[in-house]
């Protein structure tokens, strides 16, 4: 166990506040991370505040699932990641790693329970932190994590720009996969325009696709246009189903819908 500085809430209606956390090895497939960057994302005010009573939780809660940082030790059973590589880690830190569905890469759906990366109650043995029973997340300095659950960030790619990518990023990605825009040339709608959206924007048009943003106003058209979709489209609010989207004149192959 080591200790490490984060910032954390003690209650419901306090202040966020610096702390100082224990965390563990847990084994040779771990990786102790340096955290450089931790987004902020809203999900993280709800977890913060218990607002969903999720099981397990419990104060101090030390939020953040968009983490972006440098390796500084790594187990003897990790072949493909060294001290000084930028890693990330997302929303999801542990599960069984022993049901199908693990097996087939679909740690999210562990028949077996997932492990938040923050304020997760602790299933599978692979986080150790001080209270024994719930998660730290990215607000702090330091991490410790199974291979399995980080990501490699090529060097290349701005750290401080990272973490957001491992969950807004990573959320739109895999339907534009899963549905095929990865391959480009589709009429992509995305409909809502928050962090989500204009993530799902940015990455179908670097997949070679035709975006449009479909939101309840137009108050976002500026930003919109900065990241150059095709164009926005909005409805009021009582009109906005998708009878009403077909009739835009546009033919989407897809559309994805984000808050
Ligand atoms: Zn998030
Ligand atoms: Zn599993």
């Amino acid at each position: 166990m080591y200790s490490t500085q984060a910032i954390a809430k003690l209650e419901k209606n306090g202040k966020y506040e610096k702390i100082t956390i224990g965390r563990g090895w847990t084994s040779e497939d771990d990786l102790n991370i340096d955290i450089k960057y931790c987004g902020f994302c809203h999900t993280d005010v709800h977890l913060a505040n218990n607002d969903w009573k999720l099981p397990g939780f419990e104060y101090p809660a030390v939020v953040g699932h968009e983490i972006a940082g440098i390796v500084t030790k790594a187990g003897e059973n990790v072949k493909d990641v060294k001290v000084g590589d930028h890693v990330g880690i997302g929303w999801f830190i542990d599960s069984c790693l022993n049901c199908k569905l693990c097996d087939n890469g679909e740690e999210v759906l562990c028949l077996n329970g997932n492990v938040k990366t923050a304020t997760g109650k602790l299933l599978h043995g692979r986080i150790k932190t001080d209270n024994g029973k719930y998660t730290y997340g990215g607000w702090s300095k330091k991490i410790t994590a199974n291979r399995r659950f980080v990501s490699i960030i090529p060097k290349s790619y701005p750290l401080e720009k990272a973490g957001p990518v491992f969950c807004a990023g990573i959320t739109m990605f895999t339907p534009l996969k899963t549905h095929g825009a990865d391959k480009g040339g589709l009429n992509v709608g995305i409909m809502g325009f928050g962090g989500l959206g204009q993530m799902g924007v940015m990455i179908a048009k670097a997949m070679g696709n035709n975006v449009t943003v479909i939101s309840t106003s137009n108050s976002k058209e500026a930003m919109a246009k900065k990241i150059r979709s095709r164009q926005l489209r909005y409805f009021d609010k009582s009109g906005f189903d998708e009878s009403r989207i077909q009739n835009f004149g546009f033919n989407f192959e897809h559309h994805f819908c984000y808050p």
